[in-house]
């Protein structure tokens, strides 16, 4: 992808608005440690804090996982806006722009992005927001990055989606289980999804408040 001339603008202003909560730079927890020693490493201020909790009917709880909240990333490089960690970098910024709308795991495109000028155009042909799971939407997906040419993007955001689903199944099928997800701005937990043995249900924010 050319990024020439952007700015970096994705490793700036982490920290987002998801519906009603604000999120930061989503890490799985392999990448959170990895991360963390680089910062140590490099003598960066990196802040991490976890974001999805899973808790199960036992009151056993687990941190699934992570968010960077720095403003601005640690790890880029100011004078050039290059990533320092390139080859360490998480999944969600190989993925980028393509974002998965977790805990759903729709597909989205962030269109701040400057690459993404003439997705829109394309995107109502194909419809972007097609549900992830069903065969026919997954192939207009495949085939509308290979156009755009995002395909590393793409395969980066079916193994984030992936490795997603599984931790969540994985936990789900040992009972009932409900995910939080954590808003550090407002330093509380808000439930989102009950699990029952590997099915979940979702539950909108706004009905549980
Ligand atoms: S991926 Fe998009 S937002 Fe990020 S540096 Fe490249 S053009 Fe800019
Ligand atoms: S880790 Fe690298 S690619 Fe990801 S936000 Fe930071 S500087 Fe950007």
């Amino acid at each position: 992808m050319d990024c020439s001339g952007c700015g970096a603008s994705c490793c700036k202003n982490l920290v987002k608005e998801r519906g009603d909560l604000e999120i930061g730079l989503f890490l799985l927890v392999h990448e959170k440690k990895k991360l963390t020693e680089l910062a140590a490493e490099k003598g960066l201020g990196v802040e991490i804090q976890p974001l999805h909790y899973l808790e199960t009917s036992w009151n056993e709880q687990k941190i699934l996982t992570y968010q960077m909240i720095n403003k601005d990333c640690e790890f880029l490089e100011g004078k050039t806006n290059k990533c320092t960690i390139y080859k360490d970098r998480p999944l969600v910024c190989r993925s980028y722009p393509i974002q998965c709308k977790l805990p759903n795991t729709d597909v989205e495109i962030d269109l701040d992005c400057k690459n993404t000028s003439e997705i829109p155009r394309v995107s109502k042909k194909f419809g972007i927001e097609t549900i992830s799971g069903k065969e026919e939407a997954e192939q207009n997906n495949r085939e509308l990055f290979r156009s755009l040419n995002l395909e590393e993007e793409y395969q980066a955001y079916l193994k984030l989606r992936n490795i997603w689903f599984n931790m969540l199944t994985e936990y789900g099928r040992v009972g009932e289980a409900t995910l939080h997800v954590y808003d550090h701005t407002r330093q509380e937990l808000f439930p989102f999804i009950v699990l029952q043995n590997g099915e979940w249900l979702h539950r909108k924010i706004v009905e549980e408040r």
